[in-house]
């Protein structure tokens, strides 16, 4: 199925706006606490009644828990076969631990790979059943079944872990979609940097992208799917060193 990458459109501007970005005389960059206090004090959802799933906050996130100097690896569209055991390997070669964004008829397909990613100690994250990236442009009913679905279909793969985020292809959330998740215990889950490694621009392209653009803030975007992704593969070979050479440490998106 033909997928566009999640960097494009709206979103990725409204991310970096919203984050507030503090710049250091030096030209180096940190990122304000100040984004997971605003994020974290927006109003819970309310779970349905009858279970027991604890509700989250509906504002998209994009602090990390690590602080600071905090950086959020996001893996989208997996997981896949091929790719998904690559990524693994690179995250556990560098000690890092990311969040990885799974369509839901993928993670029903490959329960072994959600088993391991589950394992390995990173954390899943819903991101629909078609990932269809005109998502807000559709009724409440179709998007409450993409997010609903992926999440049981998640869920059942992992053996009982639940998604602790939801996603948007695309990014094409609407305050439906983002309330409904986050009465299931998801967070909205948004990105800063948009390593455009779904375009296979070169792997020295995708490290330089990704240089570049963090001053726009911690949650990272790559994918393990869709894809021949020996590009992204390599590029985080080269950047996990890198950011940790520069001081960077690694976490999850606040929730
Ligand atoms: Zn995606």
């Amino acid at each position: 199925m033909a997928r566009r990458s999640d960097g494009r459109g709206w979103n990725s501007k409204l991310v970096g706006a919203a984050l507030g970005v503090t710049l250091l005389a030096t030209g180096a960059s940190v990122w304000t606490a100040q984004a997971g206090t605003a994020d974290g004090s927006s109003p819970e959802a309310t779970a349905p009644a009858g279970n027991h799933v604890r509700p989250t906050a509906v504002a998209i996130a994009h602090a990390s828990d690590a602080g600071t100097r905090g950086i959020n690896i996001t893996i989208d569209d997996g997981p896949d076969p091929e790719w998904t055991p690559q990524v693994l390997d690179v995250l556990r070669e560098y000690g890092v631990k990311a969040t990885f964004c799974m369509v839901g008829p993928q993670a029903q397909a490959h329960p072994d790979l959600v088993k391991k990613v589950v394992a390995a100690g990173h954390r899943l994250c819903d991101h629909s059943v078609s990932h269809d990236t005109a998502m807000d442009k559709k009724s409440e009913a179709y998007q409450s079944q993409q997010i609903l679905d992926a999440e049981r279909l998640i869920t059942k793969a992992s053996g009982g872990v639940r998604p602790m985020y939801y996603r948007a292809p695309g990014g094409a959330f609407t305050p439906y979609s983002r309330k409904l998740a986050a009465s299931r215990g998801m967070r909205p889950l948004g990105w800063n940097v948009d390593s455009k490694d779904f375009e296979r621009p070169g792997t020295e392209t995708i490290v330089a992208t990704v240089e570049r653009e963090l001053p726009n803030g911690p949650t990272l975007l790559f994918h393990d799917a869709g894809g021949d992704r020996t590009q992204t593969v390599e590029a985080l070979r080269r950047v996990l060193p890198r950011l940790k050479e520069q001081g960077y440490s690694f976490g999850f998106p606040v929730r």
